[in-house]
């Protein structure tokens, strides 16, 4: 049969190739197709099919098919509708066709068969082992039973077939013939003589196909799990509903629809959402347990409300934030300066990179309110947490939600009453938290506070991590000496300090007054309160660095008036100086003046604490005794070694003041210091107490009109001191005419007002020489 030309009616193919064994059907509707069947119908039944390479063209040449095709002989012709003829061929050999022609209408070709290249048994050495052939074949029909089942469209006789044939050859196209190929790779097969190597091809082919079967059945059931899975879920939720109508209980159902559908709507990270939706869960399978459905209940209300993701804009107009600072606010131009300072520079830096403020000063001074104003000129959300009195580390950081009654700290609690993720936070009194057993107050504050870790701050009930780094921190305090050093690293600290009469009546009569009024419903041209009324209040009924109890008596004030009105019908009231009595009863402070007179051992000293400037009065009396040195009154640890300090540099100098060598061995020396309840600590005092102690031992009386500040040395130098505007306005206050302070604090005076220093002579000193020079008598 080689060589051997035979000329055959042909039919391009699209899409398919018939290979040897193979018994199929087409359909062909092209003119030129149906007159070549019908041409080969009238020859011998035989027909070449060849694929045409590319399906599109109407009209292949001889270079758009393929050469090498399927000489195939035709078993039945059944007319379609449309001129449409299917075809059903058994494929024969494979041929290579020579040339092609237009025989009109149809094409012909001149094909010379393919012969097999069958040389197997030799490649395997069957002669020599019969065995190896028998290898190969059982490989292949392995393949084929195990591809078989998964196939549903072959038939489940084709095994047995298989099983029959003994011919490797057969075998291979029998089988190639039965497995999907697309068009290109049976194209592939019927090109390939070397029955070898379309052995290997088609072992190739059918493991994969039986991989991407597998794969596909695994793909699918998955799939199917999961639909089944829904499906149940659905049912079974369902069928709860309906239960718990029928029950009567349908509350909770709806409620957990609806507290799955905030989680959906809510904003926030994954995290925070997963952990919603384990929650809800566990909500839906507590059901019947009132007491565990509370506490789910109040924890998914909880997540739900805080302000995960939602954060408001920040206002960063600088002129007005100043314009709002200085509608709230008198005086406080320094302050200001630094909050506007301190804003410039947050516009300008990232977010997490500005420090913390930290507002210091005595009560009443204005700090709450200051931070109130940032707020407002930021047009940020503002919450306020008081600190003071905090010592068990659950107040930060709240309970874990095993606790009966478990809650969240406060810092969570604020930002969920803020509602954005960047509010501004006053942490309040921040000076007066304090440990306790109950763990590290001070360390939960400073994750709060450090810009490091406070993106991730726990709180242990939310259990979540809560991004605190948006969080605009202000703190206030009255003293920095109880805030521990890490916490005070972290806080710019912008001092805040007392107000002299002056601005009082100023803060009184332009902000406390009018807040006042509105407060009480009272119209301004109802209640006048004169400047001098204020100054009295300031002076006389109230004793503060702040304006706290100023505010609160002008409330009183306002009481009594809005009732007055009320009773009296009158139309307006008049509060002046001299009827001030009648709103706030009698005077309550008389000033304390300066001593009436000039005494031995006793000294004013000026003091400095956490609620503003006081003077000191200093006691010595010398007894005697066997040269013990007793202490009494409100002294500190700083202060006992400030008049131990005092007495050796008094030893020291004793022959200069005539003071006999025994005197000291001799005599008991007594130190108190008799008024005030606020423990006065600082290193202040020192020039004051060894002034007493030298009056008493020499008995050289000190000016009654004198007060003194400052620390001395062993050696009788005077050292600077802290708070010199308070003390200052305390010794004012206290009527005193010569002031005593350290020569280093003079450069300190330039930023006191003139209307504290006004009427008092102010000596710097350097050296206790000077001291008592000015002091003694
Ligand atoms: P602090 O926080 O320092 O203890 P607050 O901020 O509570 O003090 O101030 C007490 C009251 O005094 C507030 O009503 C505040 O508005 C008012 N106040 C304090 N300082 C000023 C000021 N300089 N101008 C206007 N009002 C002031």
């Amino acid at each position: 049969m080689t060589n051997e030309v035979n000329s055959l009616p042909m039919v391009a193919l699209r899409g398919m190739v018939v290979l040897p064994g193979m018994v199929t059907h087409f359909d062909v509707s092209r003119e030129k197709s149906i007159e070549a069947i019908e041409q080969a119908m009238q020859e011998n039944q035989k027909i070449f099919l060849t694929a045409q390479k590319d399906i599109e063209k109407e009209n292949p040449g001889m270079n758009d098919i393929c050469a090498v095709g399927c000489i195939a002989s035709i078993k039945q012709i059944v007319k379609l509708p449309k001129k449409i003829s299917r075809i059903l061929v058994t494929g024969e050999t494979r041929a290579r066709m020579d040339c092609m022609e237009y025989d009109e209408p149809y094409l012909r070709a001149n094909v010379v068969e393919v012969a097999d290249i069958d040389n197997a048994e030799e490649a395997v050495g069957a002669k020599e082992n019969p065995l190896n052939m028998e290898a190969m074949l059982r490989g292949l029909k392995d393949l084929f039973r195990e591809y078989l089942p998964r196939n549903p469209k072959l038939s489940k006789d084709l095994a047995l077939q298989m099983e029959e044939i003994k011919d490797l050859r057969r075998l291979v196209d029998e089988i190639a013939a039965n497995i999907p190929l697309s068009w290109e790779n049976a194209q592939e097969l019927l090109e390939e003589p070397d029955v070898l190597k379309r052995y290997d091809k088609v072992v190739g082919r059918l493991v994969s196909e039986i991989q991407i079967i597998n794969i596909k059945e695994e793909i699918q059931a998955k799939v199917k799990e999961r639909v089944d899975k829904n499906q149940r879920e659905y049912i079974l939720r369902e069928e709860m509903k309906i239960i718990r109508e029928e029950l009567g209980d349908d509350n909770t159902m709806s409620d957990a629809d609806e507290f799955q559908e905030a989680a959906d709507k809510l904003k926030a990270p994954a995290e925070v959402k997963e952990k919603l939706n384990k929650e809800i869960k566990r909500f839906k399978n507590t059901m019947g347990n009132p007491a565990e459905t509370g506490v789910v209940r109040t924890y998914i209300e909880t997540l739900l409300e805080m302000p995960w993701d939602n954060a408001g804009r920040d206002h960063k107009d600088i002129a007005y934030a100043k314009r709002v600072l200085d509608e709230d606010h008198y005086g406080l131009e320094k302050v200001k300066e630094r909050v506007l300072e301190f804003l410039a520079v947050r516009a300008l830096t990232k977010k997490g990179d500005t420090p913390i403020l930290c507002l210091v000063g005595p009560p009443g001074t204005g700090k709450t309110s200051i931070a109130k104003s940032l707020a407002r000129a930021l047009k940020k959300p503002y919450v306020r947490i008081s600190l003071g009195g905090v010592r068990d580390e659950a107040e930060i950081r709240g309970h874990r939600r095993t606790y009966v009654g478990a809650m969240p700290g406060r810092i969570a609690t604020g930002l969920k009453s803020a509602g954005v993720k960047n509010p501004l936070m006053l942490l309040d009194e921040i000076d007066k938290v304090s440990n306790d057993y109950k763990g590290d107050t001070f360390s939960a504050l400073l994750e709060v506070l450090d810009s490091e870790q406070n993106s991730k701050f726990r709180d242990h009930y939310i259990e979540v991590p809560v991004d605190l780094s948006e969080v605009l921190f202000v703190t206030t305090a009255n003293t920095l000496q109880t805030i521990p050093r890490p916490l005070l690293d972290r806080m710019e600290v912008i001092e805040v300090s007392s107000y002299t009469e002056n601005e009082k009546m100023h803060i009184a009569m332009e902000h406390l007054l009018p807040k006042q009024l509105r407060r009480h419903g009272l119209k301004p041209e109802q209640l006048t309160v004169s400047r001098r009324a204020v100054w009295k209040m300031a002076r006389n009924y109230t004793k503060e660095a702040g304006v706290r109890q100023l505010e609160r008596k002008l409330g009183e004030i306002c009481r009594k008036a809005a009732r007055e009105i009320l009773e009296t019908k009158k139309p307006a009231i008049h509060v002046t100086e001299r009827n001030l009595h009648l709103y706030l009863g009698k005077e309550l402070y008389t000033y304390q003046m300066a001593n009436a007179s000039d005494e031995v051992g006793i000294v004013r000293g000026l003091a400095w604490t956490s609620v503003g400037g006081d003077t000191l009065q200093i006691e010595v009396n010398i007894m005697p005794g066997e040269g013990e040195i007793l202490l009494t009154g409100q002294l500190g640890d700083v202060m006992k070694e400030s008049a131990r300090t005092g007495i050796s540099y008094i030893r020291s100098v004793s022959a200069a003041h005539k003071i006999e060598e025994m005197f000291f061995k001799e005599h008991d020396i007594h130190i108190h210091i008799p008024e005030g309840a606020v423990p006065k600590d600082g290193p202040s005092a020192g020039i004051t107490m060894a002034t007493a102690m030298i009056s008493a031992v020499t008995e050289r009386r000190v000016r009654a009109d004198v007060a003194m500040t400052g620390e001395i040395t062993l050696r009788g130098r005077v050292l600077p001191i802290g708070g010199l505007k308070e003390k200052l306005l305390a010794a004012k206050n206290a009527g005193i005419r010569t002031v005593i302070i350290p020569q280093e604090n003079k450069v300190d005076l330039e930023d006191i007002s003139s209307e504290i220093k006004k009427g008092m002579e102010i000596l710097p000193v350097s050296h206790m020489d000077e001291v008592l020079k000015i002091a003694l008598v």
